[in-house]
């Protein structure tokens, strides 16, 4: 039998642990929701860097390494990828692709932050779905623009911000009805892939809207990689040994 160790944060990853038995670990930073319904086990917060990952791999014998963060959590991804080296066992990981700018698409990719922070100049009413990060700037909005941010959880805005707390899946119909009622110039999101949060790149496509698109982060390449969670699935079926 083949003992895996899942990283996961994205709704491929807890699909996949949803079908795991109790010899296997799904393991979360800690930031979302933890699943308190699974059969596998589940462990919460950081290893302490690669170091820590490579430990506990040895601790608990694990055989297989599954990476099903985040396209932009570059750091557990580098660290996965080196703990694998260091302990000599596989990781396989979830490559999601990005989305592709089609036929009516405006997109801007920017490098960073101040990259967008100088796109941004052109807009009144940015409509941000990056995650925490435009928290850290809220003191810095020019007068005349106003911004809505939405993330996972809730948190105060102030006069010139508005922060939904809010998770996806998000539909298309919720999506044409947020942009109409607050009347958004431009979206500004990473560039994610899946089905789970796309709906905004149509509504933003339907509306002449630019999109200004943060560049993914480069990841390491590792021993399998896959494009959709399911084709991870059918690859574990298939270990000599099965999963126990
Ligand atoms: P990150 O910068 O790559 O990771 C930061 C640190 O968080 C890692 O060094 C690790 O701490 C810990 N960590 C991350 N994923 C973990 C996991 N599955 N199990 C245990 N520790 C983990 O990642 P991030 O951007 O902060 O994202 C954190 C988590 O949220 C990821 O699991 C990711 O899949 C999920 N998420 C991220 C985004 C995003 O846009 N970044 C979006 C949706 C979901 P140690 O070094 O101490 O081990």
């Amino acid at each position: 039998m083949t003992r895996l160790l899942l990283l996961g944060g994205v709704g491929d990853a807890l699909a996949i642990a949803r079908r795991l038995g109790p010899p296997h670990i799904y393991s979360l930073a800690g930031l979302g929701k933890v699943p308190s319904d699974l059969t596998c086990q589940v462990r919460v917060g950081g290893f302490g860097g690669a170091a820590g990952l490579a430990a506990f791999i040895r601790e608990q014998g694990i055989d297989l390494l599954l990476d099903v963060t985040h396209p932009y959590a570059a750091q557990i991804s580098a660290n996965a990828a080196r703990a694998a080296e260091q302990t000599g066992i596989p990781c396989w990981a979830l490559r999601r692709p990005g989305w592709q700018a089609g036929a009516g698409d405006d997109w801007r990719e920017v490098a960073d932050w101040a990259e967008l922070s100088t796109a941004l100049g052109l807009f009144q009413r940015p409509f941000f779905t990056l995650g925490r990060e435009p928290l850290q700037h809220l003191d810095e909005i020019p007068a005349g623009q106003f911004w809505t941010v939405r993330m996972l959880d809730e948190h105060p805005g102030n006069v010139r911000a508005r922060v939904i707390g809010d998770r996806g899946p998000f539909s298309l119909e919720r999506e044409r009805a947020l942009f109409a009622a607050e009347n958004f110039d431009v979206l500004i999101s990473k560039n994610s892939g899946g089905s789970a949060t796309e709906a905004k790149l149509q509504v933003a496509r339907e509306r002449g809207l630019p999109v200004l698109i943060l560049a993914r982060p480069t990841l390491p390449a590792v021993a399998r990689e896959f494009s959709t969670g399911e084709a991870l699935w059918q690859a574990l079926q298939a270990l000599p040994g099965g999963l126990g």
